[in-house]
């Protein structure tokens, strides 16, 4: 059973704009998934409606088949929510912020737990310290630890990384990673096709309030994906073997280089094959070099098809 669905979901504001047209959903217990899309594409909408903070226009939410409206406190427990800004008071600890966003969720105290959660953040030194008091890195850091001081099932990081310094981003990674290996189920929001690359097994692709794909992250770069293989040569060639046209080759203008585009993941033939073809056609290899297209290639298309 999925841990998260959503059916027929739409939202249309009080202003008349449609922000999410038809949205269906599911999420399985313990991925990661990636949901990227432009500015104003309806993630944010998406979020707040599966969280219950905005109500649906028609559809329905279910987190772990409790309905996210019917059901709110018991659906909602289960949930850490890492907004994109501070909506915490300013004049709290960090210590206290944590715990009592624990509490609020009807969790018995623990200290035990919200200590680790604090250090897990680099935040433990940090604890006496006054919210306004903290940087903006940690302050992102606090609105973690606040998600999930009360141990949520699944999390979601709405543009975890934007604006934060390499450094913190890399430990937003890692912390991902650490939460995924407890089992927990992760949605991001990003327009970072990087960091969905790094860490996603799953993407979604929202433009204009539709999800115009959802796929496997191996299965689309397999699906989608392309390598130009360029071949540098010894001596300049000016003719293409005839053995060699079935690859689709073409020379570069001072003939010491030939490329090809293969489709798919690993390639139409393997290098071994390409050396071997080359070789028999009397073709000298001085360098070859394959570069593989990147999600951020794949989305870009994506999203201009649909403009
Ligand atoms: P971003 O990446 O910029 O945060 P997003 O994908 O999260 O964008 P949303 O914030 O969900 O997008 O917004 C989707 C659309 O709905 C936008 O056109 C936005 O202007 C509009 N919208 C969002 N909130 C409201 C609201 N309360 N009332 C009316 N329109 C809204």
């Amino acid at each position: 059973m999925p841990i998260l669905s959503v059916t027929g979901l739409s939202k249309t504001y009080a202003s008349g704009h449609q922000a999410l047209k038809t949205i269906d959903l599911e999420i399985n217990k313990g991925e990661i998934f990636a949901l990227l899309g432009p500015n104003g594409a309806g993630k944010t909408t998406l979020i707040g409606i599966i969280c219950g903070l905005v109500g649906p226009s028609t559809g329905t939410v279910t987190v772990d088949g409790l309905d996210i409206r019917s059901d709110y406190r018991a659906a909602r427990a289960r949930i850490g929510l890492v907004p994109q800004e501070m909506t915490i008071d300013v004049f709290e600890t960090v210590w206290d912020t944590v715990s009592f966003s624990r509490g609020l969720f009807g969790k018995p105290k623990n200290p035990e737990f919200v200590e680790q959660v604090l250090r897990d953040l680099s935040l433990w030194d940090k604890r006496k310290s006054k919210l306004r008091e903290l940087s903006g890195g940690m302050k992102r850091r606090v609105l973690i630890a606040k998600a999930l001081a009360h141990e949520p099932d699944i999390v979601f990081l709405d543009e975890p990384t934007a604006g934060v310094d390499v450094e913190l981003r890399r430990e937003m990674w890692d912390m991902v990673n650490g939460l995924r290996a407890r089992g927990v189920t992760i949605i991001l929001t990003t327009h970072y096709i990087e960091e969905a690359e790094e860490m996603a097994d799953r993407i979604g692709v929202i433009n204009k309030g539709e999800l115009i794909l959802i796929e496997e992250k191996h299965a689309l770069l397999a699906k989608l994906g392309s390598t130009t293989v360029t071949v540098g040569l010894s001596e300049a060639t000016a003719t293409i073997p005839e053995s060699l046209s079935g690859l689709g080759l073409t020379a570069s203008e001072d003939g010491l280089t030939l490329s090809y585009v293969s489709h798919g993941e690993s390639g139409t033939i393997g290098i071994a094959d390409l050396v071997r073809q080359f070789d028999r056609a009397g073709i000298a290899i001085k360098t070859i070099d394959m570069k593989r297209s990147s999600l951020e290639d794949i989305f870009v298309d994506l999203v201009e098809d649909k403009a």
